[in-house]
């Protein structure tokens, strides 16, 4: 049996960058509910980090008309490992070039998914530094724990909506080296979805079959908090403040962690976590296959089902089914 050696130049997701087109509303659900720091404004955009990410931002929110994703930012293991990833990616014919880079990150390369999902590759990165009266005492993080909301703990992963999960999928794997960890295949054979990470983390990303047909669309980001308490806690206050829940508190059966979702008011979905879920350390991982009678545990494990909007719903959309916040 041949075995395929890994690929380990692609480290972790390092940011996300979304649209909003109420930008006010959107600063106040992730600074005020979430407790994401603001870090840095540049023209219609505002860079954002929960408070143990250890980089400049996390999540740039930049104002548009529309909701949606503006791009995903991936840090290679080392500069070699970039330069080896370009390579691979301008082959690909899916590559668009290097960028000077943004706030918080030097250069760039661009590319995109097959869908055409706007991409970032990276090694440079500007460490955050903590303002004195954010300083903390407990050194294993980079600032004090925000008294604002909720407080996320860190960026977790990005899903997004497929036209076809196969063909993103396989790019994921071919050209950034991404283990597939889980995956539902349809009765018609087509894959439903796919869970791909490069951590021992069950997935960094995910890619959802979308049934509009439209695809390369933004379906979620999602932050972590580490305690499933904090999904009711937070529960509580988007009740208070108007933040609409389409789904949860529950649990997954893929990656088994507890969830909660929700649209920010700009109207993109939102999902927090509330554990780690399982974590994958067997170098030569078999993807668990789940199957179209086993979609309901792979989806919810426990907790009610979700709504048809979840599997149609992405941004951009068409008609807004979500109540936005207050
Ligand atoms: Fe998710």
């Amino acid at each position: 049996m041949t075995y395929k050696e890994p690929i380990f130049d692609v480290a972790q997701l390092s940011h996300v960058e979304i649209f909003s087109p109420r930008m006010d509303e959107s600063l106040h659900f992730f600074k005020n509910l979430l407790g994401l720091s603001e870090t840095e404004r540049d023209g219609n955009s505002v860079y954002l980090r929960a408070y143990e990410d250890f980089y400049h931002h996390s999540l740039k929110l930049t104002y548009r008309e529309t909701p949606g994703l503006g791009h995903v930012g991936w840090r290679s293991s080392s500069p070699q490992a970039l330069e080896r990833r370009v390579q691979s990616l301008e082959a690909s014919g899916l590559g668009k070039g290097w960028i000077e880079g943004d706030r918080g990150y030097g250069k760039a390369y661009e590319f995109v998914t097959p869908d055409g999902h706007p991409q970032r590759i990276l090694w440079d990165v500007e460490y955050y530094q903590a303002p004195e009266d954010q300083k903390t005492k407990l050194l294993s993080r980079p600032q004090r724990r925000p008294t604002r909301g909720v407080p996320v703990r860190r960026l977790d992963h990005v899903n997004l909506l497929a036209s076809d999960v196969t063909k993103n999928k396989q790019f994921f794997i071919d050209h950034l080296g991404f283990n597939l960890r889980e995956h539902i295949e349809l009765d018609d054979g087509r894959e439903g979805g796919a869970w791909l990470s490069v951590s021992p983390l069950v997935h960094e990303i995910a890619f959802l079959g979308d049934r509009t047909g439209k695809g390369n669309r933004l379906h979620h980001i999602a932050f972590w908090y580490g305690y499933p308490q904090h999904l009711a806690d937070i529960s509580d206050i988007f009740v208070e403040e108007g933040i609409r829940i389409e789904a949860g508190p529950g649990k997954h059966g893929v990656s088994q962690a507890m969830f909660l979702y929700v649209f920010e008011p700009g109207g993109n979905r939102v999902e927090l976590f509330g554990d780690a879920g399982y974590l994958i350390f067997d170098p030569a991982w078999k993807p668990l296959k789940w199957t179209q009678d086993q979609i309901e545990e792979a989806i919810i494990w426990f907790g009610s089902p979700l709504p048809n909007e979840y599997f149609i719903y992405g941004t951009p959309h068409d008609t807004p089914p979500y109540q936005a916040g207050k």
